[in-house]
């Protein structure tokens, strides 16, 4: 092999759910079998870096400062869905049933695995919460034992708030959370969400 292919190979290694013989075929697929769809993979890599980015509001993806939800006029800002990651929000806008806003935590509380406070989104769900305006805030993390303690720690940080905090039901698949959930069983988690605490 040669070194620029074991470099490639490399770099696709470090991608979350790739080992050694994934990373090294999908460099062979690349590079020998498709090589014609490499300049269009490169240009859409290239275009995503320069453009993408966190929302500076809710933490979801943006191409500008303020992703396509928090700029939505129709939605509810007095709502706010506390969610893990981006694909938990994607989960629940395709489900269809939820009008409010969100906030993407980018991961929860593990002692164990060194993630505290500081190093998730909570900052600036705070700050959301002290400029005004929010009325409810919905905890949809896992029913595990770092979505149980995220959800502590953040109902602690808002209960002198003055928002309501509610956590969505659980008929979810335990460990699973919200991204393995049907369309169905997310709007009834929704609508069974309880008073937190
Ligand atoms: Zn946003």
């Amino acid at each position: 092999m040669t070194p620029a292919f074991e470099e490639l190979t490399k770099r696709l290694r470090k991608l979350p759910g790739l080992g050694y013989r994934s990373a090294e075929r999908i460099a062979l697929h690349l590079l020998v079998e498709q090589p014609d769809a490499l300049p269009a993979l490169v240009d859409a890599l290239e275009a995503a870096a320069a453009r993408v980015r966190r929302c500076a509001c809710c933490g979801n993806l943006a191409d500008a400062e303020r992703c396509e939800i928090c700029a939505d006029a129709t939605r509810d800002p007095a709502v706010i869905c506390a969610v893990e990651h981006v694909p938990d929000l994607v989960a629940f806008e395709r489900s269809g049933s939820y009008r409010g806003s969100y906030h993407v935590l980018h991961g929860r509380l593990s002692p164990i695995r060194g993630v505290g406070p500081s190093d998730l989104n909570i900052a600036t769900l705070l700050a959301r919460i002290d400029a005004g305006g929010v009325r409810e805030v919905i905890l949809a993390l896992s029913n595990d034992v770092e979505g149980e303690a995220t959800c502590h720690f953040l109902s602690d940080q808002l209960a002198s708030r003055g928002v309501q905090i509610t956590r969505i039901g659980f008929g979810l698949p335990s460990g699973g959370g919200v991204l393995y959930a049907d369309a169905v069983t997310l709007k009834s988690a929704l609508d069974g969400r309880r008073t937190y605490q």
